[in-house]
């Protein structure tokens, strides 16, 4: 059965229906719906770095202007690395920023959450440690798609949602943040928190970084990478994950220039 209830890891796990790419749902979203924006309103929305590439893109701003501008950054006690939440409008209306009259102002450039809804998707693992992947459908009272227009694969909806191109670009960041290292006790110091945020959600931030202090001094960085990461946004974001695993997880994903003194934290 779709989800209906309230959404927890848990619920997903017991209560859903686990679905693969054939099996199909009858859904259907559109204007001409009396719900049409309702879910746009008081959610919470988690963004990957890519979609705030293609935010910050789509409304040609810093990537510092739209992290303050409308995000949340959401970091604390069982949290181990800084999450970004796209930040709902303070007043009655709890609208999403970027909702208008005629309705989403970023429709091309919106998040994968946007995209997907109301499909959902979990990857549990199996008592042996193997991936288990599986979506499922939610069911909201404040949807009305449900049981519109004709019965549509899991697979053609996620191919009609342009799905594939946003997990693509999202990869680096599943397995930076999968890794093993946040299996352990210890918790991010203030600095590497920082870290963490501008180089994987703060990309102009972090180009800064990289090309007006010694960071080019201390690490050794072949030539035709550092002219790619001056103007490549999607390459400045794979390689501050290599400087990540270099500098949080201590992996010896960076070569240090001979004669150079680098600290960890770059
Ligand atoms: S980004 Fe667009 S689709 Fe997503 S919640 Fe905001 S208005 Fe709705
Ligand atoms: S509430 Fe459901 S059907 Fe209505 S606009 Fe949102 S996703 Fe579409």
């Amino acid at each position: 059965m779709p989800c209906e209830t309230v959404i927890t890891p848990e619920s997903i796990l017991k209560d859903c229906d686990r679905m693969t790419g054939d099996d199909c749902f009858t859904f259907r979203c559109g204007a001409d719906l009396d719900c049409f924006t309702r879910c746009c309103r008081d959610v919470a929305i988690v963004l990957t770095p890519y979609d705030l590439l293609r935010l910050k893109r789509a409304l040609r701003m810093d990537s510092s202007e739209l992290l303050e501008k409308y995000t949340l950054r959401l970091e604390g006690p069982g949290q181990k690395f800084p999450i970004v939440l796209l930040r709902m409008q303070d007043d009655d209306s709890r609208q999403c920023p970027f909702l208008c009259e005629r309705g989403c102002q970023v429709y091309p450039d919106r998040p994968w959450a946007c995209r997907m809804y109301p499909l959902g998707a979990a990857e549990p693992k199996a008592p042996g440690g193997e991936d288990q992947p599986f979506h499922f459908v939610v069911r909201e009272e404040l949807c009305h798609g449900h049981g519109e227009g004709i019965p549509i694969s899991v697979r053609d909806w996620m191919a009609g949602q342009q799905i594939e191109e946003f997990e693509m670009m999202s990869a680096g960041f599943k397995e930076l943040t999968l890794h093993d290292f946040w299996n352990g006790k210890t918790n991010l110091t203030p600095q590497q928190s920082d870290m963490f945020y501008m180089a994987c959600y703060d990309v102009d931030r972090f180009r800064r970084f990289v090309f007006e202090t010694r960071f080019l001094q201390l690490f050794d960085i072949d030539e035709a990478r550092v002219e790619a990461l001056r103007c490549d946004d999607e390459e400045l974001i794979e390689f501050g994950m290599q400087w990540l695993r270099f500098a949080i997880f201590g992996e010896r994903s960076m070569k240090i220039r001979r004669g150079s003194v680098a600290r960890k934290d770059g």
